[in-house]
């Protein structure tokens, strides 16, 4: 995408306000809130990441996928903090062509094989995730260590209760919404690697 111009875009936070008032869809801190929640509690009692080079953000483990209503809240964010620019979309497309994201690779009837990357979202080591926990995919707050100190593999889980419990209380209005972006916007696909969806957003959001 060259000589990207956001003016030459349908705002991504002004879509995402229509989604939401047209079905409901509560705000992405609101819907994250008992993830969030789990997370700070864990980080309270020093199980935090601030040891560990950033294995599961790294192609490494990391094969993280969002669907569009994550995408498009994403999106929303970083038009907020001016990240939505040349530079975005450099970083998403050279992910996508390096770890061939743009490539279906089926793996059974209705099975689409995870290609891990990694983040364009990761600033190496100790920094981190360069994403507010409000708009983070709800994969990536659920993954948290188990002791404290980790810097080595297999000493993290994901907290399966926490993504099931908020799941359940956003079910219809995140399927609603869903639905209502994928048909306006055209999308084919119900989750893909976060990259790859944020890009197709964009495109979709180029004025004609
Ligand atoms: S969740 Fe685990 S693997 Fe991921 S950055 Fe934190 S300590 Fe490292
Ligand atoms: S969004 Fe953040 S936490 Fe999730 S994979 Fe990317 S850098 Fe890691």
């Amino acid at each position: 995408m060259k000589n990207f111009d956001p003016k030459a875009m349908k705002s991504p936070k002004n879509y995402l306000n229509l989604v939401s008032k047209e079905t409901g869809l509560p705000n992405a801190l609101e819907r994250r809130k008992n993830i969030v929640e789990q997370m700070s509690e864990l980080n309270s009692k020093g199980l935090d990441c601030f040891s560990c080079s950033g294995m599961c953000c790294t192609h490494q483990y990391n094969s993280m996928q969002v669907d569009p209503v994550q995408a498009l809240e994403l999106l929303a964010w970083l038009e907020s903090e001016g990240r939505l620019n040349d530079e975005l979309i450099e970083d998403l497309e050279e992910v996508i062509l390096e770890y061939r994201l743009n490539k279906d690779f089926m793996i059974g009837r209705n099975r689409e094989f995870r290609r891990k990357y990694t983040c364009p979202f990761f600033m190496k080591k100790s920094q981190g995730c360069s994403i507010s926990r409000a708009v983070k995919p709800y994969g990536c707050l659920a993954f948290n260590p188990l002791e404290k100190n980790v810097s080595t593999e297999g000493k993290c889980a994901s907290n399966l209760d926490v993504l099931i419990e908020r799941e359940n209380k956003n079910l219809e209005t995140e399927e609603r919404a869903n639905e209502l972006i994928s048909n306006e916007l055209g999308l084919y696909w119900k989750k893909k690697s976060m990259p790859f969806a944020l890009h197709e957003i964009i495109k979709a959001l180029l004025k004609p």
